[in-house]
């Protein structure tokens, strides 16, 4: 069967600082090369810090904005160019959900009418928004309120409501939880994993917080300045990463064990500027294990068994 979702060496730059008579704009490869592949009713988990194009990922993935290079297949399709009919049917099957809840609602209408929304651009019946309104945990009397009438927390089940209206195959999660307190980010957690089951979804959930993606991600891949150093399946990942960086992350992690809590953090430093990354690997100005090669060539993407790493010590390192 065909993969849901095939993105094959995704490249995007942006232009930084202003281009004048005497100077040509510089630009910098917010996504350098990434591929990846979703299968249906997975969830790929996609974590690293700001800045290193995960929210650009998600948004070439989804078509939002167009790659400078590479290409995305859904379901066995190219996605299609300027055909607003093929978009329109595409669009009912992956959709969006952003950290910023309220900001995807307009203040002035009802949450009705907002859940509605999509299936009247979509000519579909309006009964569906009470389905998912049920689905998500919203009473019915919510409906006739205001955003600024409810919590974070269902701010944000609305907007999930709104989004399985049009039953999606597949959507991509940014940071769906990172604004909301913890005990309200483990609620909404286990509503997307429970609809998950439920309808067969698959995701994409971008993340900078590996404690959310341990629930949920069935893989997990690593992404350091435009580039992905390390994908593999969520239990070896959290057993033992290969590729430096993504052990860095792993460590800083709060465990509740306290006989891993002793051991110290890494310290690896701040993320150098997304605009400007370092030759070679471009990990190795912060990474303890450089070498002169480091320096010198950037590791490919290798494979180990089932998982993959980008990184130029991974047999020494893993002995
Ligand atoms: Fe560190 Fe070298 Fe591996 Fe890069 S290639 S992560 S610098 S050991
Ligand atoms: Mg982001």
């Amino acid at each position: 069967m065909t993969a849901l979702l095939h993105a094959e060496s995704l490249r995007k730059s942006y232009q930084v600082g202003r281009r004048s008579l005497f100077r040509k704009a510089r630009r910098f490869n917010a996504v350098d090369g990434v591929s990846l592949t979703l299968e249906r009713g997975e969830t790929l988990g996609i974590v690293g810090e700001s800045g290193c194009g995960k929210s650009t990922l998600s948004r070439l993935v989804l078509g939002l904005s167009p790659c400078d290079e590479g290409g995305v297949v859904f379901d066995g399709t190219p996605l299609p160019g300027q055909d607003t009919e093929a978009w329109r049917r595409l669009r009912r099957r992956v959709q969006l959900i952003y950290q910023d809840a309220a900001g995807a609602l307009d203040p002035r209408q009802t949450i009705r009418t907002q859940i509605e929304e999509p299936l009247r651009i979509h000519g579909l019946p309006l009964e569906r928004a009470q389905k998912a309104m049920a689905d998500v945990g919203l009473v019915p009397a919510m409906g006739s309120r205001h955003p600024f009438e409810l919590s974070g927390g269902q701010l944000q089940r609305v907007v999930i409501a709104r989004a399985l209206t049009l039953n999606p195959d597949l959507i991509v999660m940014d940071e769906p939880v990172s604004a909301l307190d913890v005990s309200i980010q483990a609620q909404i957690v286990n509503l997307i994993q429970d609809l998950q089951r439920d309808r067969g979804l698959a995701y994409l959930f971008v993340t900078h917080d590996l404690s959310v993606l341990r629930h949920v991600s069935d893989r997990v891949a690593v992404m350091y300045l435009g580039e992905v150093v390390e994908e593999a399946p969520r239990d070896a990942f959290f057993d033992g990463a290969l590729h430096p960086y993504a052990r860095a992350l792993l460590e800083a992690v709060p465990v509740p064990d306290p006989a891993r809590r002793s051991r110290a953090a890494p310290r690896i430093g701040d993320p150098p500027n997304p605009a400007a990354p370092p030759p070679a690997c471009r990990f190795h100005p912060r990474c303890p294990f450089a070498t002169d090669v480091c320096r010198a060539e950037r590791p490919a993407l290798r494979d180990f068994g089932g998982r993959r790493a980008a990184c130029h010590r991974v047999e020494e390192l893993s002995q």
